[in-house]
């Protein structure tokens, strides 16, 4: 009689490791969800809807004036909801428009926007979205929609911000465009030294998350523009200035309640990933291809820490 060989009786992916920290992964573009869900991720700690806007051709403004307001929100629906199915039951954090102007001006309609000397410290993030409640309205009415749908595993994230001001204004249209900030996950990025700062002013809106935007909280500390190449070898998200601001974030958000991530850049190399866990984050998020990495990195400083505190 025939016995099994016993490497078939092995699992045929490799499994997971458990770890205390989730370990999530950031989707771009809603195509590259199935991709990012198959990862074995804990749910996707940034999905950008820039390019859902930015595939459409046109600018915002332009495409609802050619289109109308509603094949806009359809957009965005079905963009959310492509990544929202795709990971249910676990959490896709969805964050609101954060396309620069200059971005936007290689559009249909770009023409309208403002020309700016800088525009990475000029009018992006939720800056923008607050001068332009009429326009933002129509993303809220995305998540309303997607809510109203049943997809209770998405989160909202609001990029950009600087203070408690900025966080209730945005808070107060999430309110007014029908999703319940008292029902609903949500969050702003951190990726300014003022949001640092003000964490804990921020943190009494009613925030559930904050998420470590590296790419900007290091060009901004550092005052390193990200898209230079003259000063690209400064770009370093490991600077003891950035770390700093971080770790304290970190620390008072834990006093707090607060849940912490990572969803930059930084959030996929290992030294950043230990830095975190050593520090205590909630989660870290990282691109596609190094989910594996991350979640075995994770792993292996846990196990450590662990070791040392028995010690
Ligand atoms: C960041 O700033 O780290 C971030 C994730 O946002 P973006 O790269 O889209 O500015
Ligand atoms: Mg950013």
């Amino acid at each position: 009689e025939e016995t099994e060989p016993i490497e078939d009786a092995r699992p045929k992916t490799p499994v997971k490791p458990m770890t205390a920290t989730e370990v999530k992964v950031n989707v771009s573009i809603p195509e590259a969800a199935e991709r990012a869900a198959a990862t074995g991720a804990d749910g996707v700690g940034l999905l950008r809807t820039e390019h859902m806007v930015l595939s459409l051709g046109k600018t915002p403004t332009k495409y609802i004036a050619d289109n109308g307001e509603r094949a806009y929100v359809d957009e965005l629906v079905d963009g959310i909801r492509t990544a929202a199915e795709e990971f249910y039951p676990r959490p896709v954090r969805v964050r609101t428009l954060d396309a620069p102007t200059d971005e936007f001006r290689q559009l249909e309609g770009g023409d309208d926007e403002p020309r700016e000397h800088n525009p990475m410290l000029g009018y992006r993030g939720i800056r923008r979205s607050l001068d332009n409640p009429d326009l933002f309205k129509h993303e809220l009415e995305a998540f309303r929609r997607i809510f109203d749908m049943g997809y209770d595993n998405v989160e909202v994230m609001f990029p950009l911000v600087n203070d408690a001001e900025d966080v209730a204004r945005a808070r107060n249209l999430m309110k007014q465009a029908g999703v319940d900030p008292e029902k609903r996950t949500w969050g702003v990025m951190v990726e300014t030294p003022a949001a640092a700062l003000e964490v804990e002013s921020m943190a009494q809106e009613g925030i559930d998350f904050v998420s470590f935007g590296t790419n900007d909280l290091t060009q901004y500390t550092l005052a390193v523009d990200r898209n230079n190449e003259r000063v690209a070898d400064r770009f370093d998200e490991l600077h003891p200035a950035v770390l700093s601001l971080i770790g304290d974030t970190i620390e008072t958000c834990r006093e707090l309640g607060v849940k912490t991530s990572i969803c930059g850049q930084a959030g996929s190399k290992p030294q950043m990933v230990q830095f975190l866990v050593e520090k205590g984050v909630s989660s870290v998020s990282a691109n596609i291809d190094a989910v594996r990495d991350v979640q075995h990195e994770v792993k292996r400083v846990e196990q450590r820490l662990i070791l040392d505190s028995v010690r």
